[in-house]
Formats: C-alpha cells, structure tokens, sequence
C-alpha cells in the first residue's frame, strides 16, 4: 500500500539542493546463482557499492546533499570523525576534494588494526587529508556528544587559521555540527524510491530490503521511503555494532526528523524499524569466520565482493535468516550493497586465516 506516489516523494526530495557526485540509479540486479544456493526467496542486490566516487558505498549517496550544505555555508574546511578505517570519512574526502573544500578527519583507533597506509587509510593519505589519529577504547560508533570536545578544539583550531570549518556529523545521519537536517538520511529516502521504480520495471513487489546499518541514516531513509510508498516492505537493518534497544531509538528519532524535514503527511513508529543485532558478534570492525565465509561465498557465487566490516555481516545474517526459514519462499529480498570494499585489505591476514583450509 502507498501513501503516496513517487513523483510527490521525488518533489519533496528536490526541495534539498545537491551536489552532482555520483551517476544515479545504481544497479539492481538479480542473483541468480545466490538465490538458487541458499534454496530460498529470490535475492536481488542493489548496487550502491558502484555509486563511482573513491571506490563507492552508501556515504556518496549521503554526501551529495551534505557536500553541497557545507559549499552553501561557505566552507572550506570539513570536519568529521569515525574508526581509523571508515569508510565515511575516505568518501567525505573524495567528494570534499572534487569541490575545493579541505578535508580534516579525526580517526579513532578503536579496534586491533595496525596502524598502517592501508585500505582506507593508505586513500586518505593519497587525497593528502588533514589525519589526526586518537585513541578510542569504547568499540562503538563514536556519537556527537562522544566527540564535542575533541571537535570544538580543532573547529577552533581551523577558525584561527582563517578558515570556515563544517562539521559533519559521523556517517552524515544524525543532525548535528553544522548539518542541521538528516541529509544523508533524506539521500536514502530517495535511494527507496529509486529501488522501487527499478523493481516495478523488473516487475517484482520488494518483500524486504536487508542492509548493514551502523550510524542509522541509511535504514532511517529507506524505512520513511517504505512508510510512505510501500508499507508491506520491510526495511531490515543488521547491526553492526549497537544493540537493537538503544540503535532503534536512534533510527527512531532520525527517520522522524526526516519526515518533519521533507514534510511527509506519514508517521513512524518503534515496530517500522527492524533490527537484528546477534550478528555483532565479537564486536564493531571484528572479523570473524561466518563474516569470512560470506565474504567468499558471495564472490564464488556471483563473483561480487562484501567488506568485511558492513556487508559481510549482513550477508552473513541474510544467509543464516534463509536457512531459519524467516523468509517465505515466494518473497523477494533486496540486499543493500552498501560499499566498504577498501577495508578488506586491512584485515587481510584474518581473512585469510579463516579461509585457508584446515588439515
Ligand atoms: C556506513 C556504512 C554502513 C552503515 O550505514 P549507516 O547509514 O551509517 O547506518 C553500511 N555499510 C557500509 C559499507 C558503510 O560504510
């Protein structure tokens, strides 16, 4: 059921000036030999992994409209933070340096990852951004209220040296530093709408939309996108880091703050945010052997590469939600393809002590 037409979402969404950063639509694509190994409903992939800026992922998405608030606020220098390896801050350099603007990144250490030229930080170091390494113990997505104090001192710092700073927010979810709407959350509303116009063209109805989530601004987006225009959609977001209790709060309150920000007539509550948080495991950013092996299984099968950070674990979580039967066998699933790819270098020799046969 709709409750509204996509034309009336796609207007709202064009309220909101963006950036021209990546070529859109992305691919939807059926996978054949997927869906025929694991014996279920029919998968299909969406592409955001081919979004064509720095190696692609769903922060280009975002950044399209974040990039284009930061040049309308005149900056020149934006400011971010999140692990030593993300993925959000490689993208937020790449698109900052196609459009002039510095980019200054604060890299937490927060996991056992050596600290060297490597997968996204070894790109970062390419793109010449301002790095500045911290120790982190938590193990968590890092929030606003984590960081303030950090990002004031070099906010500051920026101001001094005659610059104008913008601060986005970790993953360019939640509002916050100088981004005072969900833009990258609203980004996503629109990749739902895109997702849907693909699979009416395929001609297949959408049962659930699976996808690593990590700061919330992406399963937010798609689960506003699925109130307004496909309610029997169910938008399932594996966790990657928060238990389910306090993240659903959070994508919660930013899918509230998108429709207030697109003025969608449509409400959402606590039940429309679905979230799986068993397939953590061992914690944010730790490889395991599942992880690993979903990694492989994908690329054998259709010869596309997973993170292991992000989408493994949620091929992961796809791959053993088949075998529990949670899907029905006529549905059809589209799993998110959220990026990520870089990181796999890092994390190279578990990756292969996982993979490697045993004798
Ligand atoms: C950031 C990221 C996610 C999670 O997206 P959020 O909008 O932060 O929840 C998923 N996959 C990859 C590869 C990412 O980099």
């Amino acid at each position: 059921m709709a409750v509204m037409s996509i034309t009336e979402v796609k207007k709202k969404i064009q309220g909101f000036p963006r950036a021209d950063l990546i070529p859109l639509p992305t691919p939807l694509q059926k996978m054949e030999n997927l869906s025929r190994a694991l014996g279920g409903p029919d998968v299909y992939i969406k592409r955001d992994d081919l979004t064509g800026l720095a190696f692609g992922g769903n922060k280009s998405r975002k950044l399209e409209f974040i990039i284009q608030d930061a040049l309308d606020k005149k900056a020149d220098v934006v400011i971010t933070w999140a692990a030593l390896q993300s993925n959000w801050c490689l993208q937020t350099a790449a698109a900052a340096r196609k459009f002039g603007i510095k980019p200054l990144l604060i890299l937490f250490k927060m996991y056992e990852l050596p600290e060297e030229y490597d997968g996204n930080l070894l790109l970062d170091y390419i793109l010449d951004a301002d790095v500045r390494i911290r120790e982190d113990e938590a193990g968590k997505v890092l929030k606003m209220e984590d960081v303030a104090e950090i990002i004031e001192e070099v906010e500051n710092e920026v101001k001094e040296g005659g610059n104008t700073p913008y601060v986005a927010p970790i993953g360019g979810s939640m509002k916050g530093g100088s981004m005072d709407k969900p833009l990258g959350a609203i980004s996503y509303v629109n990749a739902f709408a895109e997702t849907l116009e693909q699979a009416q063209e395929q001609g297949f109805k959408i049962g659930s939309i699976l996808h690593a989530t990590g700061s919330g601004g992406t399963q937010a987006g798609l689960a506003v996108g699925a109130k307004a225009l496909s309610e029997d959609t169910r938008i399932l977001g594996i966790s990657v880091s928060d238990d389910k209790a306090s993240f659903g709060k959070e994508v919660l309150t930013i899918a509230q703050d998108t429709i207030e920000a697109l003025g969608l007539n449509i409400e959402i509550k606590e039940d429309d945010i679905i979230i799986f948080d068993e397939y953590i495991k061992e914690g944010y950013g730790v490889l395991n052997k599942e992880v690993s092996d979903a990694v492989r299984f994908l690329s054998l099968k259709e010869g596309i590469f997973l993170d292991p950070v992000y989408t493994g674990k949620a091929m992961a979580a796809l791959m053993d939600l088949i075998k529990k039967g949670y899907f029905k066998r006529d549905d059809s699933i589209v799993f998110l393809h959220t990026g990520g790819t870089p990181a796999l270098f890092p994390n190279k020799r578990k990756l292969v002590d996982f993979l490697k046969p045993k004798d």
